[in-house]
């Protein structure tokens, strides 16, 4: 294992997220192998560690003042075992392929918890549409879709969202695959509900994520309700995290953004929220108006150089990070502890270093990874996929009822195989595992390919 690791280093040696993707599902994983002399035979590891494809291309676009500008744009294909590829599209000046890979490496594991025939992928672009004008997004969607098209296709490969690309994008994208293919199909999820998209998508990720959560308390007879809750970003995720945290009676005292964070000790309500919406998908402000408009609330700059974010000091009982990668370290870890956090469930992709999990775990605290936490999300996207392919739409309480019924079995399959493995209550454990071998089976099932 620790070979395999280090041949990829030695290969991609800027990749720094993706070996820390691999170093955290590996030594999950090696148990299994320990097990199993046919996954050790046929090189499994090689081949799952490996994508199955990567596309970089080019992405020029022309601002409103006639300005030509060129971006990258990725798509990684890494893992078809299970269906096809699945997984979303970002946004953000921070993208590289480094980042792309350990998001679709995590993608595949995810998808496999839902149990829906779903490979892992993920793409994106450095574009940053923080802004830009509507025109300009535009012009750089269908730019980046004119060459993405000729790769995907709802039996290939479907993306969807992810940091900076909502529905405007989506929507976007959508309309030029469709006047390049000819044809009006699943191709991407999020869609809009007028359109093909399905119901609850947008609140799955959030919804799903505090689904997962309510279970883990329910394992220490304890629920949301009354629970102080400290939640990062305030896209997506946090919008709905926030929303299903508030209709279980929970409370939520924070919101960020890249420039810091908000806090509100009274909370953030139902009324609150539907502001917070309002700012960040129609205005696309920043969380500093939020203290401007409720002056019981405070907003704090955060400056990166500091070392931590002292959002994650705050007293609480929970705390779900749903803004990016890394964004709890190991002094954020030692705050929570110290603030009484008792369970951290999160909405982003890998927000927690390796080291900050290890403290998590010595305080015995309930930890939830983003690849069994927050993938109600794709499971969304795929009961989208199946409305699609036969030209239905289900009702709202159907797709909720379906993605309650998902979490709660992600749930418990992590548990199962935690317990399977020995290390009982190690949600990550449980996750990598289950996830690991049921992709790992499938690829054995279709032979060296
Ligand atoms: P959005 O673009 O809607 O929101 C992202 C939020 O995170 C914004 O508030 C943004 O602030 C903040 N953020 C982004 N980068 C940074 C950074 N470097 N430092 C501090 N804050 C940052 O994205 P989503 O809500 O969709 O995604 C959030 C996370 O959830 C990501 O990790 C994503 O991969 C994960 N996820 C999303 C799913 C989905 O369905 N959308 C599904 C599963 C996981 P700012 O506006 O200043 O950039």
């Amino acid at each position: 294992m620790d070979a395999i690791i280090s041949r990829i280093i030695d290969r991609d040696p800027d990749q720094k997220e993706f070996h820390q993707a691999l170093h955290e599902v590996l030594a999950s994983v090696k148990p299994v192998l320990d097990r199993n002399f046919e996954y050790r035979q046929l090189a499994v590891l090689d081949r799952i560690t490996e994508p199955e494809r990567v596309i970089m291309f080019r992405v020029p676009w022309m601002d409103d003042d006639g300005q030509v500008h060129v971006n990258r744009g990725f798509r990684v294909g890494m893992n078809s075992a299970l269906g096809p590829y699945k997984g979303g599209l970002r946004f953000h000046a921070s993208v590289n392929l480094g980042i792309i890979k350990f998001l679709a490496f995590e993608q595949v594991f995810k998808n496999s918890l839902t149990t829906l025939a779903m490979g892992g992928g993920k793409g994106g672009s450095d574009f940053d549409p923080k802004g830009k004008s509507d025109n300009e997004v535009m012009r750089f969607c269908q730019s980046f879709m004119a060459e993405l098209y000729r790769h995907i296709g709802p039996n290939t490969d479907v993306p969807a969202g992810d940091i900076g690309v909502g529905a405007r994008e989506i929507g976007y994208l959508f309309g030029m695959y469709k006047k390049l293919k000819n044809e009006f199909t699943g191709v991407l999820t999020g869609k809009g509900l007028g359109w093909g998209g399905s119901l609850i998508r947008p609140e799955a990720t959030g919804y799903g994520a505090v689904y997962f959560a309510a279970e883990m308390l329910q394992t220490r007879r304890e629920s949301i309700e009354n629970k102080r809750c400290l939640v990062s970003g305030s896209g997506n995720v946090a919008q709905f995290t926030t929303e299903k945290i508030l209709q279980l009676g929970g409370k939520v005292l924070t919101l960020s953004d890249s420039s810091g964070y908000i806090f509100d000790e009274q909370g953030i309500d139902q009324h609150k929220l539907a502001y917070v919406k309002q700012l960040k998908n129609i205005r696309r402000g920043r969380i500093s108006e939020y203290a401007m408009q409720y002056p019981e609330a405070v907003h704090v700059p955060v400056d990166p150089s500091l070392g931590y974010n002292p959002l994650w000091e705050h007293g609480a009982d929970c705390a779900f990070p749903c803004a990016t990668q890394n964004e709890i370290n190991g002094v954020d870890a030692v705050h929570l502890a110290k603030g009484g956090v008792q369970l951290i469930c999160e909405g982003a992709n890998m927000p927690t270093t390796p080291e900050a999990v290890d403290i998590f775990h010595d305080h015995t605290l309930l930890y939830a990874p983003g690849k069994a936490a927050n993938a109600g999300g794709v499971a969304v996207s795929g009961l989208e996929m199946a409305q699609n392919s036969m030209r239905l739409s289900w009702p709202r309480k159907e797709v909720d009822d379906r993605l309650k019924q998902i979490m709660k079995s992600i749930h418990r399959t992590c548990l199962d195989a935690a317990d399977e493995y020995g290390t009982p209550g190690n949600y990550m454990a449980g996750a990598n595992i289950a996830g690991f071998v049921k992709v790992v089976n499938a690829m054995l099932d279709q032979g060296l390919v």
